[in-house]
């Protein structure tokens, strides 16, 4: 792993309750949370010790990590700190925090904190299983300015069955109202094994696309960058460095169950089961499930992949890097993509269709000779 620019991710595993359409790896939060913190902080020992990493970015999700106790994130967020270390995110539920569970958060060392609003509908909230109602989600808003925090990321999410035009303008006008420097705008993804999945409710593919275009233009005409499908900042210093790292391909760190990580040459990630976990790095091994190390055929696509999904594009001397010179002009023919230099730089539209950019680019690299 390369000692520079590297991210670390810690998954807590533990939720009030579960949301409709949530796949996440979560649970019910224990009484007792100290056997979980104990395990993430020895495993961010194992992962780390004799080697000299300058962490960049650190990022609490989950799960609901604001759910630990904010003296845990303040020895973990010690133990990590480098003079590299510019981003430091946690995730929250607006139900779980107070003003002196934000003021705490903050003065353990976090400076960006992600809300997990989704939307400022009491009837959307009601929908996704969500434990908050958009009361708590504005005040959640207010008070983690108030306590500290001046870097905020708002998560909405549209695509809701039966939610109409005008329904996702006010969820927009509302979150526009906060300005927060980050809004996350997700399209409601159906996971199988999900209350919401398995009974496939969800808007149709016309409507999400809709909305998809609407968000794009209310929040680009408030002076937000759309630099991710689903992602908006609002200067370019508010881009999630965190996140921007894994569209990169940006080695990283991920400790706590299902957690990632990525070398740069490898991935590998950890047990999902939490028993399993705890047990696992009780006994000093590293809880992994499965690691691989990826070819140069598994490192294009990946590239292919992320790229299409971001404004930075798919660099096209990277792709070479692994040995394939691929010739993209055809897809400059679909309206959903421009080149510069080295780039192939996808739009608005382009974002929304990564997928089929992806495997369209795909198909020619089983047709170019290797360089
Ligand atoms: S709060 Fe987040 S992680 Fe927890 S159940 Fe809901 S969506 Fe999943």
């Amino acid at each position: 792993m390369t000692a520079e620019g590297t991210g670390l991710y810690v998954h807590v595993p533990f939720c009030l309750k579960k949301c409709s359409y949530c796949a996440f790896t979560s649970v019910k939060k224990p009484d007792d949370t100290s056997g979980m913190c104990s395990a993430l902080h020895t495993e961010f020992i194992q992962r780390t010790r004799n080697r000299n990493i300058q962490f960049r970015t650190f990022y609490a999700g989950g799960g609901t990590p604001s759910l630990l106790p904010p003296e845990f994130w303040m020895r973990l967020i010690g133990a990590v700190k480098t003079p590299s270390m510019e981003e430091v995110t946690i995730e929250t539920n607006p139900a779980v925090l107070d003003a002196v569970g934000y003021s705490a958060l903050f003065l353990a060392g976090f400076n960006r904190i992600s809300v997990g609003v989704q939307s400022f509908s009491d009837m959307n909230l009601k929908l996704l299983g969500r434990i908050h109602s958009a009361d708590e989600a504005r005040e959640s808003l207010k008070l983690a300015r108030k306590m500290g925090f001046r870097n905020i990321s708002l998560d909405l999410m549209y695509g809701l069955p039966g939610q109409t035009s005008e329904n996702q303008k006010k969820d927009i006008e509302e979150a526009l109202l906060f300005m927060p420097q980050h809004i996350s705008a997700y399209d409601l993804t159906l996971e199988p094994g999900t209350p919401m999945g398995d009974r496939g409710e969800k808007a149709s593919e016309n409507q999400c696309a809709e909305m998809y275009y609407r968000i794009h233009e209310m929040l680009t005409a408030n002076g937000y960058i759309h630099y991710e499908v689903s992602s908006y900042a609002l200067e370019d210093k508010y881009r999630s460095k965190h996140n921007s790292s894994y569209w990169d391909r940006t080695p990283y760190i991920g400790i706590g169950p299902s957690a990632h990580s990525f070398t740069g040459a490898g991935r590998s990630w950890n047990v999902s089961d939490i028993p399993e976990y705890e047990s696992s790095v009780v006994q000093g091994n590293l809880p992994e499930e499965f690691s691989e190390e990826l070819t140069d055929e598994d490192a294009a696509h990946e590239i292919l992949a992320l790229g299409f999904r971001n404004t930075n594009g798919v660099d096209l001397k990277e792709l070479e890097r692994f040995g394939f010179k691929l010739d993209l002009a055809d897809l400059l023919n679909t309206g959903f993509v421009k080149k510069k230099g080295n780039l192939m730089i996808p739009n608005t539209g382009g974002m929304l269709f990564a997928d089929y950019l992806a495997l369209k680019a795909a198909e020619l690299l089983e047709e170019v000779p290797r360089v």
